[in-house]
């Protein structure tokens, strides 16, 4: 069956008051930017509370649906027939064809849902639904009707042509990008933290990225398994820059100067600073980590109090109350567990304790840094001029 258009629906948006506009706004160009790079010219179009495509004669069904499936803020995707209006006779027999075609096997009861866009035309919703439901109880034999508690329901739109439509696909939910400004995803090669981007995006917040490479200790391949995996991120979030700093000075600084069973809690300390550095500069409004309480000895509650201690800007963690099997779940769902799961180091592995503390003492922590006054300014200052920006699509 051909449909010519699918009705977008959208439920946390509607519910948005004055702000409606813009997240409708929001939702139709990221609708456009998905479906630009389906084959085919759509039109996407915002008419009274509704937004549709409407589909070029020729295109793929599958490829269209799945792109509308990563544009966060669409609940369903309803594939619509367009029908002419030559009154209702006319689109009595339209329906009963619809049904025909779409559903030629369906037996059990059925509710039509009319729905009067254009209210001029001359007969009320419930007539029209109650005169399409009778042609269909004369055409077919297994039908009933049952208004409460339908097996199916056949919806109905008149507006200068009429919509048919019964199918709904469940869409991702969640608010359209652009909605809720800009944070800044740390990025490794892990499960974890693609996942956490996925989520803090699904709110409508648009990524940048940033990656710790410590070459020669993490090799080219440990930093394009992070591309990769930024793209396929991007698949949902739209464009992530990605920015990538040479550790490696500092992580070595580190290790020769600190006690080794910190080192992983100072590392991580530095990443923030970096971190918080380059979203400053470029207008982002948080952190965004992958971690989860008690999954390693970095992540206990003292230790991501030692981690957090140094960051002024918000830190979001959506995974931090997650079992490891529901991350895996999450990271199976959006495609990125594959590409997770490929065997390259991290830099936080090779420069790991035996024995790291899991129970940091800030004052501790903080004098063992001390003892990187002498170098750690220039080390960072060279850090951060040597930054690689990967514009990911
Ligand atoms: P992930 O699966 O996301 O790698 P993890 O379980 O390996 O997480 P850690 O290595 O302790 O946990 O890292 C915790 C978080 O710190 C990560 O989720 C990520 O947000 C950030 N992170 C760790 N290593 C890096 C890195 N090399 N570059 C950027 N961010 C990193
Ligand atoms: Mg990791």
């Amino acid at each position: 069956m051909v449909f010519h258009a699918f009705l977008i629906k959208y439920a946390e948006i509607a519910i948005k008051g004055k702000n409606r506009y813009m997240f409708e706004d929001a939702l139709v160009k990221q609708m456009q930017i998905a479906l630009s790079k389906v084959e085919g010219e759509f039109t996407v179009k915002k008419e009274q509370g509704r937004v549709y495509v409407f589909c070029p004669e020729v295109y793929d069904f599958d490829d269209t649906v799945e792109a509308l499936l990563r544009v966060f803020g669409i609940v369903e995707i309803c594939p619509v027939v367009i029908y002419k209006d030559n009154g209702l006779e006319q689109t009595k027999k339209d329906v009963v064809e619809y049904m025909r075609n779409r559903h030629p096997e369906f037996k059990g009861s059925i509710k039509v849902y009319t729905r009067r866009a254009k209210k001029s035309y001359p007969i009320n919703s419930m007539e029209v639904s109650a005169q399409i439901g009778e042609a269909l109880l004369n055409e077919f034999e297994n039908l009933s009707v049952d208004v409460h508690n339908p097996d199916m329901t056949i919806s109905v739109e008149i507006r200068d042509k009429i919509y048919v439509y019964t199918d709904k696909i469940k869409g991702p939910g969640g608010m359209p990008i652009g909605t809720n400004g800009k944070a800044m995803l740390l990025l490794s090669g892990g499960i974890d933290s693609p996942v956490a981007g996925y989520l803090i995006s699904k709110r409508g917040v648009k990524l940048e990225a940033v990656y710790f490479h410590a070459p020669p200790y993490t090799s080219e391949r440990a930093k394009q398994k992070v591309v990769d995996l930024a793209k396929l991120v991007a698949k949902y979030s739209g464009p992530i820059r990605l920015h990538v700093v040479n550790f490696t000075d500092i992580q070595l600084y580190i290790y020769d100067q600190c006690p080794h069973e910190e080192l992983t809690i100072i590392m991580r300390r530095y990443m923030m600073r970096i971190a918080e550095h380059i979203a400053r500069e470029d207008k982002c409004l948080g952190l965004i980590t992958g971690e989860s309480i008690g999954q390693v000895a970095s992540q206990t509650l003292q230790s991501l109090a030692a981690t957090n201690d140094v960051c002024t800007l918000p830190v979001y963690r959506p995974v931090i109350g997650f079992d490891k099997q529901e991350i895996v779940e999450i990271s199976k769902k959006i495609d990125t567990f594959e590409t997770s799961i490929q065997p390259f180091e991290d830099c936080c592995t090779i420069f790991v304790a035996k024995h790291p503390v899991t129970k940091p003492n800030l004052k501790v922590i903080r004098r063992s840094e001390e003892k990187l006054n002498e170098k750690i300014d220039e080390l960072l200052e060279t850090a951060y001029k040597t930054i690689e920006v990967i514009d990911i699509d």
